[in-house]
């Protein structure tokens, strides 16, 4: 089936898809219905009175939405976002200036060097420790070598909670107090958490929460969240203060890093449409980390195979190495590498990367029982064909 030359998707209809960004953000039936009812420009827009904010909406509850993002990552004021990457930029746009220096981690995200860079700021990585992970000691390390070098602290720590190459766990709160320590606001970034798992800015004690629609929220792209404090609002919210010299013309209350309204149309209903299912979904969040761990459990049942993400997992995407088994056979097989896809495609799974088959990652969030012991399965078939067990 086509739509004037343009093929139907049909992946997540034809497969188990366990590609590494796909799974947390594959819609909800309310989601693409939402797309549909509201896929017109400015549909939002039928109801906007003064002060003429899409997020101050009531008809459909786009404020109501605004508010109830808020209270789900326990922090102050939310905005929907045209991606996580947008967020990012808001921040960095507001509080770092020319020259100054931002802290990433050394597995950030290249959304969040593109922020910085954006902001003509520049970044400097925290190093992990001999597990891969971030500590609040690396932090506040960094946060004086870069002080002594530069002669002025950094204007920001973003840090992922789950980093999207191992999606291992770094310590957010552990960061969240070295960085205050030194008088430094810290961005927890959700791209891997927010819509999966329970989130509380402010247990962990930081000062921006922000979450991918695309990625963890069952919403279309672009779409994301940022949220603040009250103590942040104001500088990274802050309204327009223009004036037009001819016209003496002024906006009101446009937010400047949001160009006046944020995340539109059908991507916003969605968003909030698949809300309802997200926020029970994270209560589910064990069950999910469960099956993970049956699943990369099977791969590691296969010899030569390693789990380069921590293990047991804490995430449901992970990283795996089978240099040891699946390469072995693609060093001498008609296909190379493409042998590996092709077997798993037959058996109904994609999403690995195709032709990978020494690194490489999966996701299976969101897979039933009988998928997650089908797709463990699944593995060990193959193994056994090319007699790798
Ligand atoms: C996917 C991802 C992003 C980018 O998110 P967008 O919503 O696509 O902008 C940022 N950081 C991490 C860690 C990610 O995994």
């Amino acid at each position: 089936m086509k739509i004037n030359g343009i093929p139907v998707r049909e992946v997540e209809e034809n497969y188990v898809n366990i590609h590494p960004i796909q799974a947390a953000g594959r819609l909800t039936a309310e989601a693409m219905k939402a797309l549909i009812a509201y896929g017109d420009g400015y549909s939002t827009c039928d109801q906007c009175r003064k002060p003429f904010r899409l997020d101050k909406i009531t008809k459909p509850p786009i404020a109501e939405f605004h508010s109830d993002l808020a209270k789900f990552l326990n922090m102050d004021e939310a905005r929907a976002t045209p991606g996580a990457r947008r967020a990012f930029q808001a921040v960095c746009l507001s509080l770092a200036e020319k020259g100054d220096i931002v802290l990433v981690s050394a597995l950030a995200h290249y959304t969040e060097f593109l922020a910085v860079e954006n902001a003509r700021a520049a970044v400097k990585e925290v190093p992990l420790n001999k597990d891969n992970v971030v500590t609040g000691d690396a932090v506040a390390q960094k946060i004086e070598e870069v002080t002594r070098e530069e002669g002025k602290k950094p204007a920001l720590v973003m840090l992922d909670h789950f980093d999207y190459s191992f999606a291992n766990e770094h310590d957010i709160a552990g960061a969240a107090k070295a960085a205050h320590q030194y008088d430094v606001p810290i961005l927890y970034n959700g791209a891997y958490t927010v819509g999966i798992k329970p989130v509380d800015g402010k247990a962990l004690g930081v000062d921006f929460v922000v979450g991918s629609g695309h990625k963890s929220m069952a919403s279309p792209a672009p779409s994301g969240v940022l949220a603040t404090t009250s103590e942040y609002a104001d500088q990274v919210l802050r309204t327009t203060q223009m004036i037009g010299d001819v016209t003496g013309r002024k906006f009101g209350i446009k937010e400047v890093e949001m160009l006046g309204c944020t995340l539109m149309g059908a991507n916003l209903l969605a968003m909030m449409a698949s809300f309802p299912t997200i926020q029970r979904r994270i209560n589910d969040w064990q069950e999910y980390v469960a099956k993970s761990n049956i699943v990369i459990d099977a791969i590691l049942d296969i010899k030569g195979n390693k789990c380069l993400s921590e293990h047991p997992r804490k995430h449901t995407l992970t990283k795996v190495d089978t240099t040891g088994s699946f390469d072995t056979v693609a060093t001498t097989h008609k296909r190379r590498g493409f042998f590996f896809s092709d077997e798993l495609k037959q058996r109904g799974v994609v999403g690995e990367f195709a032709g990978a088959t020494r690194t490489w990652k999966l996701n299976t969030y969101g897979l039933t029982w009988d998928q997650t012991s089908y797709v463990a399965d699944v593995f060990k078939e193959i193994a056994e064909k090319y007699d790798l067990l």
